[in-house]
């Protein structure tokens, strides 16, 4: 079996959509970045490439590559689902964690899971928590927001 540890963070922006798992959530700001942001998508997709030991997200998906402007990061994931599979390993368990004082994501974790079970992430296989940092650093300050994966692979039932 493999394990993976992904990391990510975004800064807010006026006149972006705040999407997080694959969901839209009514919020003042938005995530900037070059696809749309979504920093759980990314840290979950960068703990499934390490857990590959195929390099990071940056290197699959580079921001020179006008494919993924403004594109939606469940794509992403997708892509990288697909590579596992064609590596012989599936999904045993996600965690991961948003940190965020704002807003409050209690009511669309559901959403999300099954935003992300649509792109492949087995269902029932995934954890998502969303806790604020005390109003201590940048997600503090909502100078922006992070988020945290780890993700277990295992071979393929055959
Ligand atoms: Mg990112």
């Amino acid at each position: 079996m493999r394990i993976g540890i992904g990391y990510d963070s975004h800064r807010f922006a006026e006149g972006r959509k705040l999407v997080l798992g694959g969901v839209e959530i009514p919020f003042d700001r938005g995530l900037l970045g070059h696809s749309d942001g979504d920093a759980l998508c990314h840290a979950i997709t960068d703990a499934i490439i390490g857990a590959l030991g195929k390099g990071d997200i940056g290197k699959h998906f580079p921001d020179s590559d006008n494919k993924w402007k403004n594109a939606s990061s469940v794509l992403m994931l997708k892509q990288i689902l697909d590579l596992s599979s064609s590596e012989g390993f599936e999904i045993a368990w996600i965690d991961s964690v948003i940190i965020t004082e704002r807003p409050k994501l209690a009511d669309y974790i559901d959403g999300m899971k099954q935003a992300l079970s649509q792109a492949g992430v087995p269902s029932g296989r995934i954890s998502i928590k969303a806790k604020t940092n005390e109003r201590m650093g940048f997600a503090g300050r909502e100078e922006g927001l992070a988020a945290q994966a780890v993700c277990l692979l295992v071979p393929k039932e055959k």
